[in-house]
């Protein structure tokens, strides 16, 4: 119940258009995880797209709280953000998924 609930929270703040601007306009459009940039790739029609990742785990999720668009939130392209979020019980953190290209990349 509790996790479920949790889950709500963090995809709120994600999709939160105003968390969204902030986090862009701290972190910048690129994928904190790869560096994949939307609109060096695909040009100016995806210029500024990137998915916007809330970085406290779920578990420590209980009540809503003030979020800080420069701590707590990370710009990730969607494939990146799709893989961190891959499994239920766990997301992954920058490291982790940083690592996770590092030892998979040759
Ligand atoms: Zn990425
Ligand atoms: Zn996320």
């Amino acid at each position: 119940m509790k996790a479920k609930k949790s889950k709500r929270y963090v995809t709120t703040y994600e999709r939160n258009p105003k968390y969204r601007k902030q986090a862009i306009a701290i972190h910048g459009n690129s994928c904190a995880a790869c560096g994949f940039n939307f609109g060096s790739f695909y040009g100016e029609y995806a210029e500024g797209f990137i998915h916007v990742h809330h970085i406290v785990p779920v578990s420590e999720f209980e009540a809503p709280k003030h979020i800080d668009p420069e701590s707590d939130l990370i710009p990730l392209c969607a494939n990146c953000h799709s893989v961190v979020h891959r499994k239920k019980d766990k997301t992954l953190s920058i490291l982790e998924i940083r690592n996770l290209i590092a030892d998979n990349s040759t």
